[in-house]
């Protein structure tokens, strides 16, 4: 089942937006968009799945997508009572303190008897992605053009290259061999790592964000599982972490929907698992725990090993930049996270809030300008958190290019820290606590909290 097609015209109306890409950032974006814009446009290359099927624009689809607390909180702000569509898709719902197992610095994790508070649900990326897309499409003044991509922005050109610093008026789309364009009010990147907007933006003569990338060169791959009849589950998600510099591999394993697991190796350092059914199961033997191995060795295989390779971090500065008016980008497309921590659709949802709240500043309500570099660094500051997270923990990995030298600062809270993730494996409470933080409910001076300092010392 597709989306109906809806022609590409140049609006005449006032209040337009149009959002590049239809992926989690773009929907989660156009939700916002559509209660200050009187239409809201999605154009994505790709053809739009309703029901749940991995698509070729988002090449990460088969991988597995954790949705933390936080990112689920708020899609159930946006999207209330998202989580029982998704339960009744066949999502499952979780409490992370009691249904999810890691082992770490040679322990396993405690696990909460009563709810801890902190529930989301495990499901395949392409049923929480068409789930979101189903509510979207019942806004009624957003629109979705398919299988046409954006190929550059349009300028006011008189203005482009003096002092000022110029503004947006809309996008080139490409059909087959048409071009055509569309104008808007804002238009709004959400296109993920394959952005273009700071090619487009130098082709305009303006200045393009510089890039921050710090790639710890990991690969996963991943195998889709029927969960044998007789397993006896003692949890719905584990994690065998990696342990740097050591240990550069990990395995995550996860009930998803229709009695499957989405099982997933990870080799940090180009030490990329093998695709291949034997290489697949020695690399499973070889992690710091024989539970990920014994699961899926138990277990009938419902599809090939796929791989996915690109998740370096990547950091577009946009917040340094004159940004021309009318445009502003969110999602990927700014801050590229490695998929590890699970934070890429969390952030996403958390930058959706920035833009509501960006949108309903009276400047922006008083104007049909709209000032996109005013919202880069509110979001940037937002994205300090997770940033430095992935980016400090994959810097710890020796083999990582572009690792980021820690302060003396950064060193005696990392080692802090170390304490700290020890005495969690056997305390429940500090196990919540980085748990909290992981799931970006708390922040993570959190840890600094004096009850915890004596935990870590004594
Ligand atoms: C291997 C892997 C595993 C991950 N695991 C997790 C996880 O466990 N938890 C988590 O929260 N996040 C995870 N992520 C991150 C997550 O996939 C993204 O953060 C999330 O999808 C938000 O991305 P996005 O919407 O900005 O871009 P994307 O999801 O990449 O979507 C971009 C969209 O833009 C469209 N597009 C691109 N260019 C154009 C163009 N020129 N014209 C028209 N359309 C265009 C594409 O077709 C696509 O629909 C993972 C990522 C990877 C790579």
């Amino acid at each position: 089942m597709l989306f109906p097609l809806v022609q590409a015209m140049p609006t005449q109306r006032n209040h337009h937006a149009i959002v590049i890409g239809g992926s989690i950032a773009g929907l989660l974006a156009a939700r916002v968009l559509s209660e200050q814009f009187d239409r809201v446009t999605i154009v994505d290359r790709d053809r739009l799945p309703l029901t749940a099927e991995p698509r070729r624009g988002v090449p990460q689809s088969v991988q597995p997508h954790v949705l933390l607390t936080r990112g689920y909180r708020i899609l159930e702000e946006l999207f209330p009572g998202i989580g029982e569509a998704l339960h009744a898709a066949g999502a499952v719902s979780l409490d992370w303190g009691k249904d999810f197992l890691c082992f770490q610095r040679g322990n396993w994790a405690p696990t909460t008897e009563a709810a801890s508070g902190m529930g989301s649900y495990t499901c395949t990326r392409p049923l929480l992605e068409s789930t979101l897309r189903q509510r979207v499409s019942q806004l009624r003044n957003v629109e979705f053009l398919q299988e046409q991509r954006v190929v550059g922005l349009c300028s006011a050109p008189s203005e482009l290259g003096k002092a000022n610093r110029g503004s947006i008026q809309g996008i080139k789309l490409q059909q087959g061999d048409t071009l055509q364009e569309c104008s808007a009010q804002l238009v709004v990147d959400a296109s993920g790592r394959s952005t273009q907007t700071p090619q487009w933006l130098q082709d305009l003569g303006l200045i393009s964000p510089p890039a921050t990338v710090i790639d710890p060169g990991l690969g996963y791959a991943t195998r889709r599982y029927r969960i044998p009849p007789q397993f006896q589950p003692d949890c719905k998600i584990l994690l065998i972490s990696h342990e740097p510099p050591h240990q550069p591999r990990l395995g995550y394993l996860a009930e998803v929907e229709n009695q499957e697991w989405i099982a997933t190796l990870g080799g940090y350092g180009r030490d990329y698992p093998p695709l291949q059914e034997q290489g697949f199961l020695q690399f499973a033997r070889s992690l710091s725990d024989p539970a990920f191995y014994q699961a899926i060795a138990q277990a009938e295989p419902l599809s090939e090993v796929r791989a996915h390779r690109a998740t370096a971090n990547r950091l577009y500065h946009y917040e340094d930049i004159e940004l021309p008016d009318g445009l502003i980008a969110i999602g990927d497309a700014v801050c590229a996270l490695c998929p590890v921590y699970g934070q890429g659709m969390t952030v996403s949802a958390i930058s959706s809030l920035i833009l509501r709240r960006w949108l309903s500043q009276p400047q922006q309500r008083r104007s049909l300008t709209f000032n996109g570099a005013s919202f880069q660094k509110q979001l940037a500051r937002s994205n300090a958190f997770p940033w430095s997270l992935a980016t400090g923990f994959d810097s710890k990995v020796p083999t990582t290019k572009g690792a980021v030298a820690q302060s003396w600062a950064g060193n005696l809270f990392q080692g802090y820290a170390d304490r700290l993730t020890d005495r969690a494996q056997k305390d429940v409470e500090v196990h919540l606590q980085f748990l909290e933080m992981a799931h970006m409910l708390k922040p993570p001076s959190t840890l600094l909290h004096p009850r915890l300092l004596l935990k870590a010392l004594f």
